[in-house]
C-alpha cells in the first residue's frame, strides 16, 4: 500500500495545495466520458474557462495535458516551418518556448532580458517587421516577475499574440479579449487550486483560421477537437480521446469556488496576500529579486541571504514545518527562494505562517 503523506503546506512554486471543494470533487465515483453527465461538465468548465480567461473565445477549453502540453499545442498548431516567431525570454518558461517553437520550424527571433525583469515591449515588438506570432509568459515562474501583456497586444499589428498565463489565470488580473490574445494556455496547479494535468486554452476565431492545417501533432491538432470541445457550439459530443474525467471535475468544483468568490475579490485577495508577504520579507531584511513594479503576488522570489544555505533552510521547513519552498532556477538556483501565494494558499494565515517559519528556519541554519 502506498505511504499516505501528512499534510504539507506547499508554498513552492505549485503544485501548491487544492481547494477543499476540489478535493471533495476529486473523489466522487469516477463516471464515463460519455456520460450526459460528464458532457454537460465539459460544456459548464468550458464557460467557467471563459471566464477566467477574459474571453469570449467559443474555442476555450482544459487541454487534456500539462502546462508544457499546452505550450505545445499552442505553437505546432500555428508555427510552419520557416514561420518567423518571434519570443520574450525573461526566464525559464520563455526559453522553454523557443526550445518548442524551434522543434516546429520556426524561425525564432529571441527578444532577451535580464532575469528578474519584465518583457519590454518596444524591443520585443521592434524585434521583426512582420511575425507571425509573437510569444511571451504573464507570470514567469522561474524569475516571480509579471509582464504586461496588453502592451504587446496593443502593439502587434497582424501577428498573432500567444501568452502563457500558467501562473496568473484564476489569481490575477487576466483580461484575454481585452489584451488582444489570440493563442493562450495556462495550467491548473497554481492559482486556480487544482492538481497538475490540466491546460486551460484558448484560441480566438482569427488565430483558428489561420492555424496550421495539417500539424504534426494528431493528439494536439486543434482542428480535430471539433466533436470534443464542441457541444457548446451546438455540435454533437464525438469521441477523441478518453477525457480525464476526474480532474475535469475537480476544475469544474475549482471553477465554481472561483467565480462564486467573485473574479475581483480573488484577485484582491492574491494581490493582498502577495504585497504582505513582501513586505513580511523585507522587514525581516531580505532582498526581493523580481524588479520592483513588476513582481508577482502568486510567486513572489526573495534572495537567501548571505552565509545561509538555501538547501538547508528548504530542508528544515519541510522537515518540521511541512511546509515547502521552491529554491531558484538555473543560475539562481542556491541563491534565490520562490515562495507561492496561490489558490487557497493567497490569505493572510499563510503569510504568517510562511513568514514566521522562514525566520525560524534561517536562524537556524545560520
Ligand atoms: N509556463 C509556466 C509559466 C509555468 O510556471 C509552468 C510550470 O510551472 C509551465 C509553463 C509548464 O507547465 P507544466 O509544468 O504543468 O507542464
Amino acid at each position: 500500500m502506498s505511504e499516505i503523506l501528512p499534510f504539507r503546506y506547499l508554498f513552492g512554486p505549485g503544485p501548491g495545495n487544492a481547494y477543499p471543494e476540489v478535493m471533495a470533487a476529486l473523489s466522487h465515483p469516477v463516471i464515463g466520458h460519455l456520460d450526459p453527465v460528464f458532457i454537460a461538465r465539459l460544456d459548464r468548465v468550458s464557460a467557467g474557462l471563459r471566464e477566467v480567461w477574459g474571453t469570449a473565445n467559443a474555442r476555450t477549453w482544459p487541454v487534456s495535458a500539462t502546462g508544457s502540453g499546452g505550450m505545445e499545442a499552442a505553437f505546432v498548431n500555428f508555427v510552419e516551418p520557416g514561420d518567423p516567431v518571434v519570443v520574450a525570454v525573461n526566464g525559464l518558461f520563455g526559453e522553454r518556448m523557443c526550445e518548442v517553437a524551434r522543434r516546429c520550424g520556426a524561425e525564432v527571433v529571441r527578444v532577451e532580458h535580464e532575469w528578474g525583469q519584465p518583457v519590454d515591449a518596444e524591443r520585443v515588438l521592434a524585434a521583426h517587421p512582420s511575425p507571425k506570432i509573437i510569444a511571451a509568459v504573464h507570470a514567469e515562474t522561474s524569475t516571480g516577475v509579471r509582464s504586461d501583456i496588453a502592451a504587446l497586444g496593443a502593439g502587434k499589428g497582424d501577428a498573432l499574440l500567444l501568452a502563457d498565463a500558467v501562473t496568473s489565470i484564476g489569481g490575477l488580473e487576466l483580461l484575454a479579449d481585452e489584451w488582444g490574445v489570440d493563442i493562450g494556455y495556462a495550467g491548473t496547479q497554481k492559482c486556480l487550486g487544482v492538481p497538475p494535468g490540466l491546460s486551460p486554452f484558448t484560441v480566438s476565431e482569427r488565430a483558428f483560421e489561420r492555424r496550421v492545417r495539417e500539424p504534426r501533432s494528431w493528439y494536439f491538432d486543434i482542428g480535430l477537437l471539433g466533436g470534443y470541445v464542441g457541444a457548446a457550439q451546438g455540435r454533437t459530443r464525438t469521441y477523441h480521446h478518453t477525457a480525464p474525467v476526474t480532474m475535469i471535475a475537480g476544475l469544474e468544483a475549482a471553477l465554481d469556488r472561483i467565480l462564486a468568490e467573485g473574479l475581483p475579490t480573488v484577485w484582491a485577495r492574491h494581490e493582498a496576500a502577495g504585497a504582505a508577504l513582501r513586505e513580511g520579507l523585507e522587514d525581516m531584511g531580505l532582498e526581493l529579486f523580481a524588479a520592483e513594479g513588476s513582481r508577482l503576488p502568486s510567486l513572489t522570489t526573495v534572495r537567501v541571504p548571505d552565509g545561509v544555505s538555501s538547501a538547508r533552510v528548504r530542508r528544515i521547513l519541510l522537515e518540521q514545518y511541512s511546509i515547502e519552498v521552491g529554491s531558484g532556477v538555473g543560475e539562481f538556483a542556491d541563491t534565490v527562494w520562490r515562495i507561492g501565494l496561490m489558490g487557497p494558499n493567497a490569505n493572510p494565515a499563510s503569510v504568517t505562517l510562511a513568514l514566521g517559519a522562514l525566520g525560524e528556519a534561517i536562524g537556524a541554519a545560520r
